[in-house]
């Protein structure tokens, strides 16, 4: 096969190396100017090298990208968005392929080269949304490459049907079942957890389960959660997505919650909103408890919010936690990097070889300050195509 070298770029910030790559791996990585150069060669100029991003918890099929703007409105509560989103989305369109095109090539053009993306399941839509996703996916080529959890945005339990929804959704190629605060939601936290671990167990996929719900309340069925996966042998396989409770609690308590999602293999993916309380993210890292980070919806009817820049998300965790060391904010870097590799089923995840070719250059000194200036992404590479030249979509 062919090899393409992409020459003098310094990866994470270190001395620079030529990285050659063979079909859509890296194939090696050398020092500068020693790589025995037999096929097309990219010059990268000295940059900044880090492997693409992961988005470990998107929502394509409502992002409303390369839209008209639309007006944030309804109640800001779950249930609030909820209702406004069941009320506005069938005018709007939505799930529309055009603007699922337009937010994964917008994730591309910020670097993002794997997504795990939530896709919402109901009585409304069925599964035309995960269509509307594949189809957008493809438009790429597998350049981006994208993990769908079936996702009840509506409600599991109170919504009878969208459990067989789910078990389809699964069997159909989801990798993973959603799930949507069990007890605030469908008021039926048993019924709603035995249910999607039935599926999970039944299909052989993980479980993302949304818990906004805050305080004792969260806080109970994180408990619940970790008491299934137990129970299943579903290590590894269970992510909570924001669990805000768990910013909530008393360190004790959260001492403890983080040492039985290590026991249980359950991880965290968090979009690190301001005015959250913060994650006790050093026990996390220390027990093992990886934590991916997300944009969640950008510019959708729950918020007006997001630029589908994953490394600006990486800045918004180190803010909300008062990250400030050359060690921690690098820290961030890697949660919307390397250490997200779990989040969409890869081994390894970086510039070494045997990874992907997934290769993102920025034009700054080190990683620290590539993450609090978010520059452009001058080229980035997924799965060994250049898919970003001067900061612009070339596919
Ligand atoms: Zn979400």
């Amino acid at each position: 096969m062919a090899h393409v070298t992409l020459t003098n770029v310094r990866p994470w910030g270190a001395a620079p190396v030529d990285i050659v790559m063979s079909g859509a791996e890296i194939h090696s990585v050398v020092p500068a100017a020693t790589a025995a150069v037999d096929g097309d060669r990219l010059d990268g100029g000295g940059l900044l090298a880090l492997p693409g991003f992961i988005n470990a918890h998107a929502h394509l099929d409502k992002s409303w990208w390369g839209q008209p703007w639309v007006s944030y409105g309804g109640e800001a509560t779950t249930q609030g968005r909820i209702s406004h989103e069941r009320a506005e989305r069938d005018g709007l369109g939505i799930p529309n392929p055009s603007s699922a095109t337009a937010v994964l090539g917008e994730f591309l053009r910020h670097g993002t080269t794997a997504v795990r993306s939530h896709v919402d399941v109901d009585l409304g839509v069925g599964l035309r949304g995960i269509e509307v996703v594949r189809e957008a996916v493809a438009a790429f080529g597998g350049a981006v490459e994208v993990e769908i959890i079936a996702f009840p945005q509506d409600g599991v339990m109170r919504r009878p049907g969208v459990l067989d929804l789910l078990d389809r959704a699964a069997a159909a190629g989801a990798t993973a079942v959603g799930g949507l605060d069990p007890a605030s939601i469908d008021r039926d936290p048993v019924a709603q957890l035995d249910g999607l671990f039935g599926i999970a167990e039944r299909r052989g996929v993980g479980l993302d389960i949304h818990l906004h719900d805050g305080g004792d309340l969260g806080a109970f069925q994180i408990e619940l959660i970790i008491d299934r996966t137990l129970r299943t042998g579903l290590h590894g396989k269970v992510t909570v997505s924001h669990g805000f409770a768990l910013g909530e609690l008393p360190a004790n308590r959260q001492q403890s919650l983080v040492e039985a999602c290590a026991e249980a293999g359950v991880s965290w993916a968090t979009v690190a909103p301001v005015r959250t309380a913060p994650l006790p993210w050093r026990g996390m890292r220390d027990h093992g408890v990886a934590i991916g980070l997300g944009t969640d919806g950008i510019r959708d009817l729950w918020s007006p919010y997001g630029d589908g820049d994953l490394l600006r998300v990486a800045l918004g965790f180190a803010r909300l936690h008062g990250l400030r060391t050359d060690e921690e904010l690098a820290h961030a870097v890697e949660l919307a990097s390397r250490r997200a590799a779990g989040f969409v089923h890869r081994k390894v995840h970086d510039i070494v070889a045997g990874a992907r070719a997934d290769i993102v250059l920025l034009d700054a000194e080190n990683v620290q300050d590539a993450l609090v200036r978010s520059p452009r992404r001058e080229l980035v590479v997924a799965g060994g195509r250049v898919v970003v030249q001067d900061g612009a979509l070339r596919i």
